[in-house]
Order: C-alpha cells, then structure tokens, then sequence
C-alpha cells in the first residue's frame, strides 16, 4: 500500500477533505468481534467523489471499502486503507407509486427509508430484524427476513447503478447488463460502490402477529404446513426443551394494537436479570440448560398479539452483544437438520464438560431468488441462526458450538449467512453457489486493480493463489 506521504499534494489534499474521523481512528463493527485501523474515513457526497477516490485508489495502490453501519458480524467491510462512509448519500431520487418502486442512494439506512416510503404510502414486503443497516449494506449480504412467499432484500432490487473499480460508472437492471445485475445484487462489495438502487415495494400495509408456544415436533412433523400457516413466520427453539416460540404474521386492516408493556417483564426480567445470569453462567454454563428451561416457562408461555405498521411488527430488539452464526439450507432439509441439531444439545448436555449454549435457535425462511451469490440462489431456504452471549471477547466457548452446527448444516447443502463470520472458504463456496466462478469472472472486469479486495473477500472469493 502507497503511504499517504507518497500521495501527490492533489491528491493528498482532496482525500483529507473528505476525511470524517480524525487520523488514527479505529473501525469497529457493532459487536466489536472484528476492527480495522483505515488510514482514512471518508465521506463523498457524490458519485464524483467516489469516482475520484477510486481513481487515486487505483493510481496510489490503496483498498476501499464502503460502509454501511458497519452491523456485519465479520470482517467484510474492514480495511486499514479506505473506508466511505456513506452517510451523506441517502437522498430519494424518484418514486413511482404506480409501480410502487422507489429509488434511493445507497447510504440510507432502513429506518429512514421506512419514513420516506410511509410518506408515499409503500414498503418494503419483508424486513430483517432491524433496521438500523444501509440498504446497500443489507442487499451486499442478502439479509433477509422470513416468509417462503418472500425473497431477502436484493431480491426486492430492480436497478441498480455502482462505481467499478476503474472508477467507470455501470447501471444495471433486469433487462439491461443482466449478468453483472444478478451478480452486483448480492455482492459482498467486491464489485464496487453501489450508489443507487430502486427497490420494489408494495402499498404500505399493517401486519398483524401472533406469537405463542408450539412443540419442536410440530414443526419438524409438518415444515410445509408451518412455513404456510402465515405470510411470515419464524420459531425461536430453546435447546435442551422440546418448545419453541412461534411468531406468525399475516397483512391485516385491524386496528393497531400492542400488548401491555411491563418493566418487570421486558426491561428488568428480560433484558437485566437475564444479561446477570447469562454473565454469571460463564463460570458455571451447567446452570444454562435450566435457565433455558426456566425462561421459556416465565417469558415465552403466553401468547403475544401486535397490529402495527409492517415495519414495526417485523422488527424487535437485540440488545446484547453477541457471537452470531446463520446459514442457509433447502427447506426440505430442515427437519433432518433440526433433528441432528437436537440430537447434539442433548448429548452435549449429558456430557459433564458439554458445550452449553446461551440463546434460542433462530429459525426462518425465505423463497429462491436469481441472485447469483445470495443462499436462497435457486433454492427456498430455511435459515438457522445461532447465538452466543458475548460479555468479553474470548470468555465463552462460542468456536465448538460453530464447529458442529457447522457440521449440520454442511451435510445439509448449507450456505452461510454472508455478513457473519463463517468456516467456508474459496473452495467450498464454488461447490455451494453454482455461479461462483461466473461471478468471480465478473469481479475481475470490475475490479482488475483489485482495490475492493480485503482479508474477507481475498480468502473466500479470490482463487488462492498458488504456490
Ligand atoms: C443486531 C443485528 C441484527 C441483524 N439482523 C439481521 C436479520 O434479521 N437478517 C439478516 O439477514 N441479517 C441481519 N443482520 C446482518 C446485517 O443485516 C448485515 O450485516 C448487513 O450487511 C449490515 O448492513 P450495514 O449497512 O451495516 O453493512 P456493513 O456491515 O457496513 O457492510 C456490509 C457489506 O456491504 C458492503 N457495502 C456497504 N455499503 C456498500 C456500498 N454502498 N457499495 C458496495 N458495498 C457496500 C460493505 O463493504 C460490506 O462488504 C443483523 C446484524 C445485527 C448486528
């Protein structure tokens, strides 16, 4: 990498006028599990900039890498290069509410588009958990939400314009440079900056959900009837118990309705306590299989109504920093994966020095996409997401849990969640994703220099280079 005092005096002066953050400031992403030290943060203000940057990135030897709000549980978006900060770019350039479709620059985060496209009386047909992402951010790792009538969020992308990485700037829809469109939808930000998208939505609506125990049988004995008893659902599993918490969710006109907020029960109980006995069970995990038992039949035995705007409903809180792990299998392997993943809580938790693990097994689903890159690519997948309290880096035995649910899912055609940390590297994702070589043909027109390449994207997508 060319040091900054080697940059012209040009270039040197329009990159410090775009910095951000003072020199020497760190790069974390939400959960602190991965850093960076960028020699710059910058933050353009138009496709110029950036076309501009990328220019001097590629005449000086530099790496950039946008950001979004740096939410990934991995280490896709570090850099000790460049990093854009995207923040100032998150204008609505044109809406359609015919054809209800909007299209946004990039670095708009989910809540604000929430807003502007309620004023225009749309949304967005599914959501992942939060909203606090860029859209750019959650279409490069095709976050998703849950619903087998619903793709995740590149799918919901119709144009789509980015700055490659000779600084050319490319559009791309489903008609037009078809190939880079299925392939820059989803793409870990190795193809370039994406500057703006249009998004299909559909008539802003309310969600009604219920939320309420069922058995892991249920579930496991019927995958088809449960993924189509609602628009959306999703379970939350409790490992070492037979129940799970199923939240199911359907467009509604009924009046908009929550139930009643305790402090005892949500904040003190389910956020304090909770976190004091999670951080205690560091020293003695034997207690967690209990705990788990204890707070499924506290918390989780009562059924739950919401009528809310759409956004609303599909969102609730994470709270407490965590380790995260989620991939992707065909949803007609779920009940075979659920078994083994059972079948291994159990023998894990006979064993004196078991793994003991802390949170519900997240489980959702999503329909096939084009999208050469995302999990659900010609398949409709049912996602398994795993969780571990993290109270300080290290403290827990989060990397033999990953192992074997890692396992699981391998022998289950799994392809991982790209935004977290994951055990698939070059030649396992070329077996997952039957377009990977096509896209990294793709990557090398966009980016010959290689200026979009860090740790992530050098170990996962390039070929490894030979001795
Ligand atoms: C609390 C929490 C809850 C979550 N819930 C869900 C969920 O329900 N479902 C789900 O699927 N995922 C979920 N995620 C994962 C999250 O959606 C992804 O990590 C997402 O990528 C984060 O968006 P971001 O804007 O923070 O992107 P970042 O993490 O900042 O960046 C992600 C990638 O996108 C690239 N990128 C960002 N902007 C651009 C751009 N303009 N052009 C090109 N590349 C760009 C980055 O370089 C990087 O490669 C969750 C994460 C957290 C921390």
């Amino acid at each position: 990498m060319t040091s900054p005092s080697e940059l012209s005096e040009a270039d040197r002066k329009f990159l410090e006028n775009l910095r951000c953050k003072p020199k020497g400031t760190r790069f974390y992403n939400w959960a602190r599990t991965f850093t960076s030290r960028p020699e710059y943060f910058l933050a353009p203000e138009s496709e110029r900039d950036i076309i501009e940057i990328i220019q001097i990135a590629v005449r000086c030897g530099l790496s950039v890498k946008a950001i979004g709000s740096g939410h990934s549980p991995s280490d896709i978006a570090c850099t000790d290069s460049i990093i854009l900060v995207m923040d100032k770019l998150r204008r609505v350039i044109a809406y359609d509410s015919n054809a209800c479709t909007m299209t946004v620059e990039t670095g708009i985060r989910l809540r604000d588009l929430h807003q502007v496209l309620g004023q225009r009386n749309m949304a967005l047909s599914d959501l992942c958990c939060i909203s606090d992402q860029s859209i750019a951010g959650a279409i490069s790792t095709a976050t998703h939400g849950s619903g087998v009538g619903f793709g995740d969020l590149s799918s919901m992308i119709t144009y789509l314009v980015l700055i490659d990485g000779t600084g050319k700037r490319v559009e791309c829809d489903q008609q037009n440079n078809t190939d880079l469109f299925d392939a820059a939808r989803c793409s870990l930000g190795a193809l370039g900056i994406i500057t703006q998208v249009t998004i299909k939505c559909e008539p802003a609506f309310k969600l009604h959900a219920v939320q309420k125990p069922i058995t892991l049988d249920e579930v496991i004995n019927d995958i088809d009837g449960f993924v189509r008893s609602a628009e959306h659902v999703r379970i939350w599993w409790f490992p070492y118990t037979e129940h799970a918490v199923a939240w199911r969710a359907n467009r509604t006109s009924m009046e908009k309705k929550w139930p009643k907020e305790s402090f005892v029960r949500d904040r003190l109980y389910g956020f304090h306590i909770y976190q004091l006995q999670l951080y205690k069970a560091r020293f003695m995990p034997n207690d967690l299989p209990g705990m788990a038992r204890k707070h499924f039949k506290r918390r989780c035995m009562q059924e739950k109504e919401w009528v809310d705007d759409s956004y609303r409903v599909f969102s609730y809180d994470c709270p407490l920093k965590q380790y995260v792990n989620e991939w992707a299998i065909p949803l007609d392997q779920a009940p075979s994966a659920l078994k083994q993943l059972r079948e291994w809580f159990n023998a894990e938790e006979r064993k004196s020095d078991g793994v003991r693990v802390h949170f519900p097994v997240e489980v959702r689903f999503a329909q096939e996409s084009n999208t050469w890159l995302s999990p659900t690519y010609r398949r409709t997948v049912c996602y398994f997401g795993i969780t571990m309290f993290r109270p300080y880096q290290k403290s827990v035995p989060y990397k033999e849990y990953w192992q074997a649910f890692e396992d699981i899912m391998r022998t289950h055609q799994g392809r991982p969640h790209w935004a977290k940390y994951h055990g698939m590297f070059y030649h396992d994702l070329q077996r997952a994703y039957p377009r990977f070589d096509d896209f990294g043909r793709i990557r090398e027109t966009c980016d010959p220099h290689g200026i979009f390449v860090n740790d992530y994207i050098r170990n996962r997508i390039l070929p490894p280079s030979k001795p």
